[in-house]
């Protein structure tokens, strides 16, 4: 694939979906920096996973403290006194994990953090198919808050969203054609318990992430 000879900024994690972001965007642009936000998760580990990943892939990453998140909607994932929901998101009820708004301000420092190294392209991971009651991970509100952040910085970003329209097991797709299906796997943390890999097992991170890549295996076989 040739190149964009442009720089992009990856909303990263250190989970499966923003690291498939990144070796997508690392196929793409000419240079890749990430920005991981710090908002008293749960576990640390998740920083140190991001953190990791990024060392190891060369990329340029920078952690931003966002510890105000936590004092606006304190919630399951940074309050160690309330429990995760350990039901499968249905799209209908908001999980307990849920802090309002956290997209849009992702996605607005992430621009910030952009536009002050000259870039324009910010990859984010959010996905609608496996719609888990998050309005702000919607397309239409990408695109509306693509307009916003143009205006508001008088800037020409552009936002993509590669896993937008695909569900878990295409999601492992991305990540097998681009030939990392094996380091997503080992290396990204994206159990809520704090287990790298593949985790617990048990909370809704976990079955979703195990189901879509039994599927994706499944899949692989009968092709
Ligand atoms: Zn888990």
């Amino acid at each position: 694939m040739e190149k964009i000879g442009e720089d992009a900024l990856v909303v990263f994690s250190g989970g499966q979906d923003s690291t498939t972001c990144l070796f997508w965007a690392l196929a793409r642009f000419r240079k890749v920096m990430a920005v991981t936000f710090d908002y008293g998760q749960r576990h640390k580990a998740e920083i140190d996973c991001a953190r990791r990943i990024a060392a190891d892939l060369g990329v340029e990453h920078q952690v931003l403290d966002m510890a105000l998140l936590n004092q606006l909607a304190p919630n399951s994932l940074t309050r160690m006194d309330i429990p995760v929901d350990e039901a499968i998101p249905d799209g209908k009820s908001t999980p307990n994990s849920y802090v309002e708004g956290r997209n849009m301000l992702f996605l607005t420092f992430a621009a910030i953090v952009a536009k002050t190294h000259g870039i324009r392209h910010i990859v984010t991971g959010v996905c609608e198919t496996d719609f888990s009651g998050y309005p702000d991970c919607r397309d239409v509100f990408v695109k509306s808050l693509n307009v916003t952040l143009n205006l508001a910085m008088d800037y020409q970003f552009v936002l993509h969203t590669p896993l937008m329209w695909l569900d878990k097991a295409q999601t492992w797709g991305l990540a097998d054609s681009l030939g990392r299906l094996d380091y997503v796997r080992r290396r990204t943390l994206t159990c809520y318990n704090g287990i790298p890999g593949d985790g617990c097992g048990h909370c809704p991170a976990c079955t979703l992430r195990r189901q879509g890549l039994n599927n994706y295996l499944a899949s692989r076989k009968s092709c």
